[in-house]
């Protein structure tokens, strides 16, 4: 599946006009949620047919307004929301399990259509919304050609609202594949504070100067905003212009993520990588610290993304030990965060921490694909006459030669 994004222009009243489509999905989801917890709804079908019944209820007049499979859209995430929490009670989850919440007024929202409800021009420079709402024809701005694809490739269109304006978002069916050439390398990459990575063969990728520039300038319009007097006009424009400025940082970091996400797959034939917790990345409150956490999930969401395109395995390991253990000879060395480099004591390797980090991860990787790839096999052929005779042990000094060392 391909997202395409691109800004649409048009009237303020037909604006005003997705408004109302954007806060139907809603009023949609909200109320599905709703007759979820009144155990009016027990399965994604009942979802479905409750929209049948909002769209008839004369007490809401707009629900009727909005496309049908716009409305099924909706249902479908308030019983993703549903489910969501179904898995997490299943999978016993400690703390929060995400009991599904109403979703309040925001300015990032969005309306969500199937095959139905919108049309692209003859030259697909033009979008026009069929449904109920009439909200017109919008010109698309943007510098991806759909052309490329059939109208039927196109599953879904997505009206999102922004700080800076209105958007639609494409969804097309299509799967990308791209030849790459064997280069004979594996990469294991650490991710750090100091550094943005460093990799196993101890190259060091730093944070991008942007993101710090992001950061400053957040800090002085979120002080900005705190001294605006609520409800005022000042207020919601300091709100906008906050939102702007993080709007700017993520599309950067987006762009810059995923060139770098690229340039790695490509020169690489296996990529191992820390299993990050979006759980405790999300408890920190540190902007600095929140930032660089989002280009590191943004990161790693490119590197799964690119591999499948470029058939480059891209293995997550969990996190423990990693820059403790001793990449060489696997003794535990314990240091603190301010040690730099890894000196070991039991075989004298010394490496800078951060790469031998990243060794130990790639090396994880590889132990975590030789095991879930041979018990495949093992359960495939059910039985093994491998005999072990031929082995050579390193470790074990042989009969002989502990004869002759006596
Ligand atoms: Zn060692």
């Amino acid at each position: 599946m391909l997202t395409y994004e691109m800004k649409m222009q048009g009237t303020p009243s037909q604006l005003r006009k997705l408004d109302s489509a954007i806060r139907t999905g809603r009023f949609v989801r909200n109320s599905i949620i709703r007759a979820w917890m009144d155990r009016e709804i027990k399965s994604r079908n009942d979802a479905y047919k409750y929209c049948a019944k909002l769209a008839h209820n004369i007490e809401f007049p707009w629900a009727k307004q909005l496309n049908s499979m716009s409305r099924q859209a909706h249902a479908e995430r308030a019983w993703a929301a549903i489910e969501r929490f179904y898995k997490n009670c299943k999978a016993k989850v400690v703390g929060k399990k995400g009991y599904p919440k109403f979703k309040k007024y925001q300015v990032r929202a969005s309306v969500e259509y199937k095959t139905s409800g919108w049309k692209l021009s003859e030259d697909r420079r033009y979008l026009t919304f069929t449904d109920g709402f009439q909200a017109g024809t919008f010109k698309l701005w943007g510098s991806r050609d759909l052309h490329f694809y059939q109208l039927k490739q196109i599953k879904r269109v997505r009206v999102i609202r922004k700080h800076d304006g209105y958007y639609a978002q494409f969804l097309i069916d299509h799967t990308r594949e791209e030849d790459k050439n064997l280069t004979g390398t594996q990469v294991g990459i650490d991710l750090g504070l100091n550094h943005f990575y460093t990799n196993s063969a101890g190259e060091k990728v730093d944070n991008p100067r942007f993101l710090r520039k992001g950061e400053r300038k957040i800090k002085k319009l979120q002080r900005r905003l705190s001294r605006t007097q609520k409800g005022s006009q000042n207020r919601s424009k300091a709100r906008n212009r906050l939102g702007r400025a993080y709007l700017k940082v993520s599309r950067r970091r987006n762009d810059w993520a995923c060139k770098l996400a690229q340039r790695v797959i490509q020169s690489h034939d296996l990529v191992a990588i820390e299993n990050l917790k979006v759980r405790n990345m999300i408890k920190n409150h540190k902007l600095a610290k929140s930032i660089a956490d989002a280009a590191w999930y943004k990161f790693r969401e490119w590197l799964e993304y690119f591999g499948s395109i470029y058939g480059v395995p891209v293995v997550a390991v969990e996190p423990a030990y990693t820059s403790q253990n001793c990449s060489n000879c696997g003794e535990i060395v314990v240091k603190t965060l301010s040690t730099r480099t890894h000196k070991c004591p039991h075989c004298g390797y010394s490496a800078d921490r951060d790469k031998n980090a990243a060794i130990n991860i790639l090396k994880s990787a590889l132990k975590q694909l030789s095991t879930t790839l041979g018990h495949r096999e093992s359960n495939a052929s059910g039985e093994n006459d491998l005999c072990l005779n031929g082995e050579i042990h390193k470790s074990k000094p042989t009969r002989k030669k502990r004869k002759l060392s006596q």
